[in-house]
């Protein structure tokens, strides 16, 4: 009997410590799959908001086009499949297609090109297979319609054009509100959400009386051209100095620039498949 006793302290600190254990490995595989979700793009309201005001962009010919060929999502919804197949293995070596890294004072021109790809060059191999109807890097039309959505979307989001150092602010720890997360995710993310906007009132807001001629000088200019302004930009998301509680000061300071860069990225993607389509 006193063997017995003795016994189920010992049985209930082995089951106590086995599920510690398992919920540190549950709050591990969370972690790793919160990590790997953050490096990829904007968050599923920006594509979607990037893919509605393209479409208030596109004429009537190429709408009509577009819509034939997707025919598992609208041009909206299209944008969040690149994010989607990443559950898939088969699709890991899509990765890199995300983003691209460029040191400071570096342009595109002067580093040498990830050899599995990155966010410009896959960009600008899915405009010519779309345009050729060759397709060798993803199976077919549609899949490279969708691609070219996201992507579109992700060059603009200014810290996928990242430092290969701190992975695009993947490493740079913050706090959003008092919540633990990243700079990248801040940008993909959380201060897009915090507008509480649903991406048809998004886009509708920041499409909301633009100009045609400043259509006009977005879609004039290259997918390189779009890459270094996202370049540009990344330099400001670091402004936050010893205070990584972000919050209204930051969202203050960078709402704007997330709303421009997402409704440029719309407008320009309505130039691309314009000129694809149209
Ligand atoms: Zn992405």
């Amino acid at each position: 009997m006193s063997e017995f006793k003795s016994i189920v302290p010992v049985l209930e600190i082995e089951f106590l410590s086995l599920w510690v254990m398992k919920v540190t490995r549950c709050f591990s595989l969370i972690t790793v799959l919160f990590i790997a979700s953050s490096v990829f793009a904007w968050g599923k309201t920006g594509h979607r908001v990037v893919g509605y005001v393209a479409q208030q962009h596109l004429t009537k010919k190429a709408s009509k086009q577009i819509d034939k060929i997707l025919t598992s999502y609208s041009l909206e919804m299209s944008g969040n499949y690149l994010d989607f197949i990443r559950a898939d293995t088969n699709y890991r070596f899509m990765n890199s297609w995300h983003y691209v890294s460029i040191p400071d004072g570096k342009r595109y021109e002067d580093i040498t090109p990830n050899s599995r790809g990155d966010v410009i060059a896959k960009i600008e191999e899915l405009i010519l297979e779309l345009k050729t109807k060759d397709f060798k890097i993803v199976k077919d039309e549609e899949f490279a319609l969708m691609a070219l959505v996201h992507l579109v979307g992700d060059l603009h989001q200014p810290l996928h054009v990242g430092l290969a150092e701190d992975r695009g602010g993947n490493s740079i720890k913050v706090q959003w509100f008092g919540k633990e997360t990243n700079l990248h995710h801040v940008w993909d993310s959380e201060i897009i959400d915090d507008q509480q906007l649903s991406y048809t009132e998004f886009g509708n807001h920041i499409n909301r009386g633009i100009d045609k001629s400043l259509v006009k000088v977005w879609q004039s200019t290259s997918v390189r051209d779009w890459a270094h302004e996202s370049q540009d930009l990344r330099g400001a998301c670091y402004d936050f100095g010893k205070f990584t509680n972000l919050r209204y000061r930051y969202t203050f300071r960078h709402l704007k620039t997330v709303e421009t860069r997402l409704e440029q990225a719309g407008v320009r993607l309505a130039g691309l498949l314009n000129d694809i389509y149209g």
